[in-house]
């Protein structure tokens, strides 16, 4: 197939704070450069800076707390606030509360780390789209709705651009009437901030092996609303974290609750992506959540507005791979910039975007883009402020291995002695967080009722949301006449092992009702085909007819999970399959980071595709 091919200087794949914010410098250095007029500015003639972005702007899939800690910025743009930076409130007040089932306690002291005083609560869609405009204004090209497909490589596996995701393609991937191939970038350098789980990443890291050495990175799932509340109950720029309920000790986890303009409330809930119970669903926590007495009242007559989720990198210091190679840079949160104690990965990814400007201005100037020069980056990331940010808490998340009590204790130590980690906690270090998951019989729990954590609990469809109505609220949008974005390199594991060893999970710690297993027989029927064969797969992709229908409030209830049985000709077909509704995915990539046996492969759609997160 013929592609063309475009030849850029430097290529920023994700429009995130930290690639805008890299874009934006570098732009500024060359410029700079060029004011001096000397020999050296010659050489770097006419320097073509590209930005692409898989969502419809930029923005569209940026979704964070958010209390940014504005030192990165403020190095970026000395005068944010004088050029409009969008601010919600500065940060006046912050609580922290341990919440039993039915009582908030609050904390005399606030945990040095959520201390954010001076710091400002953002909406990162807003910031995002900002931050974007002040690189247009210099020059720098942003292409929304373009994701970066795959990475191309040289014979010596070098880094020599990246080719754009193919548009116009049906279900089975053929080819419609408006089929256009994806595009060949090339570029000196390509710089991947896709943010956490970068699905470029992901494949840059294994292949070059940049995590030798290093430690898995771990994750949790933040899981959001929005909420317009009736009256002044809650100002502006007051933060609330809080402990306890509804997690269990075993599971990191906790809640957020930050005071937005205009009476908008903004809340959610943690989950660790390394719990044990396989039964959690990190969306029903965040429900149950708001059920606490404390939040309820909070909310009460208030309304649902927005719904989003994406996982955050956990890791810290010790999971952060090499950020360098040839021809390509890692920053932001696909490189575990996040300091998970603060929850504030904002701050971070910007300075790591400006130090990887710095990288490429000085690769420019002396022609050389191999790993060599890059290499670079990394001495700067550790001269800079990030590093002892980082590692002093570089042994927080581990701690959380032994319960929430011995977790909070060792963060203390911690804190207190700039991230050293003592008795159990010393090279206590952590596993990917998919292995801490224990299949069904090993937690305890007894028959095929999946549903029995939250066997209790039900959506009321007013303060608390089945998964169906809160992605609604996600703006949604995928054309579904493509192939799915989600590929399940054995979807037989689904029915036998997974459904009988874990329940299938992914109905679970997908917050967005993504994953279904459903009978082959109502399957097959939703395709509108009279006879199903006896034990086919639907092909991936089956759009989310029902899943879209279930709107209104209902118990979590699953139908039983059921691993196999006697129907049709094969009495060993399993009489359950899995059906993916891709339509319905928020790119908060859980399922590709907490599948137990790591098959699901978390791909990008046609551009475009995706979660709009206006003001989230
Ligand atoms: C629930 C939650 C709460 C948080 N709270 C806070 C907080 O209070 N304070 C704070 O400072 N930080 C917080 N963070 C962390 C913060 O949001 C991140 O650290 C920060 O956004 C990282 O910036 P980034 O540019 O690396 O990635 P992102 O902001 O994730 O941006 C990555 C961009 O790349 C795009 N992209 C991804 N893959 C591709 C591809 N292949 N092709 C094209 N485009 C692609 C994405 O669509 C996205 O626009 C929170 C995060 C979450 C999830």
């Amino acid at each position: 197939m013929e592609r063309e091919s475009l030849e850029m200087d430097v290529v920023f794949v994700g429009a995130g704070p930290a690639n805008l914010s890299g874009a934006l410098h570098l732009s500024r250095l060359i410029e700079a450069q060029r004011a001096k007029g000397e020999e050296q500015s010659a050489k770097l003639g006419e320097i073509q800076i590209a930005v692409i972005e898989k969502g419809s702007y930029v923005g569209a899939h940026n979704l964070s707390g958010a209390v940014m800690d504005p030192r990165g910025l403020a190095e970026l743009i000395p005068d944010f606030k004088q050029k409009g930076a969008p601010l919600e409130s500065e940060v006046k007040e912050d609580q922290f509360l341990y919440l039993t089932s039915k009582r908030a306690i609050r904390s005399p002291i606030n945990p040095p780390p959520l201390n954010n005083h001076g710091y400002y609560i953002v909406s990162l869609n807003r910031l995002t789209a900002w931050l974007g405009e002040q690189c247009e204004a210099v020059g720098v090209n942003i292409f929304p709705e373009f994701p970066g497909a795959e990475m191309l490589y040289d014979e010596r596996d070098r880094v020599i651009g990246v080719r754009t995701g193919d548009r116009g393609l049906d279900k089975e991937g053929k080819q419609k009437a408006n089929y256009e191939p994806g595009v060949n970038l090339l570029a000196k350098v390509t710089v991947l901030g896709e943010g956490v789980r970068g699905s470029l990443t992901k494949k840059l890291v294994q292949r070059l092996g940049l995590d030798e050495g290093r430690e898995p990175q771990v994750y949790s799932l933040g899981v959001k609303e929005l909420w317009e509340l009736p009256d002044d109950r809650y100002p502006a720029g007051r933060v609330t974290h809080t402990l306890g309920f509804p997690s269990d000790q075993w599971t990191y986890g906790g809640g957020w609750i930050y005071g937005m303009q205009n009476r908008v409330l903004n809340l959610g809930y943690v989950t660790g992506l390394d719990y044990r119970d396989p039964l959690i669903d990190p969306h029903a926590e965040f429900q149950k959540f708001k059920s606490h007495p404390f939040v309820a009242k909070l909310l009460s007559g208030g309304k649902m507005i927005r719904y989003g989720a994406k996982a955050i990198a956990a890791g810290g210091w010790h999971a952060m791979p090499q950020m360098y190679s040839d021809g390509v840079l890692i920053v932001g949160d696909s490189a575990g910039f996040l300091n998970a104690a603060r929850l504030k990965g904002i701050h971070s990814a910007i300075k790591s975007g400006m130090l990887a400007a710095e990288t490429i201005f000085e690769a420019l100037l002396a022609e050389d883009y191999s790993s060599n020069t890059l290499k670079s980056f990394e001495r700067r990331v550790k001269e800079s402020w990030i590093t002892p940010e980082l590692r002093r808490y570089r042994n927080f998340h581990a701690g959380f291995r032994h319960g929430r009590w011995l977790g909070m204790a060792n963060a203390g130590l911690q804190y207190i002695s700039g991230g050293r980690a003592w008795g159990i906690f010393d090279r206590d270090h952590q596993d990917a967080g998919h292995e801490a998951m224990q299949k069904l019989s090993a937690y305890g729990y007894h028959g095929d009722d999946v549903a029995q954590r939250y066997k209790d609990f039900r959506f009321d469809g007013q303060l608390t949301f089945n998964k169906v109505t809160d992605v609604y609220h996600a703006s949604v949008g995928h054309n579904e006449d493509q192939p799915a974005h989600l590929h399940v390199l054995d979807t037989n594991v689904c029915a036998t092992r997974c459904a009988e060893e874990y329940g299938n999970p992914c109905q679970r710690f997908c917050p967005a009702a993504v994953y279904e297993m459903v009978d082959v027989a109502q399957a097959v029927s939703l395709r509108g085909e009279s006879k199903p064969p006896a034990s086919s797969p639907l092909p991936l992709g089956e759009v989310g007819v029902r899943a879209r229908s279930l709107a209104g409030g209902q118990n979590l209830s699953e139908p039983r999970a059921i691993a196999s049985g006697s129907n049709g000709p094969d009495v060993n077909a399993p009489r359950r399959q899995l059906q993916i509704n891709f339509s319905n995915c928020v790119h908060c990539k859980t399922c590709d980071i907490m599948d137990p046996y790591q098959i699901i492969n978390w791909l990008t759609p046609e551009g475009g595709g995706g979660p709009d997160y206006k003001g989230m």
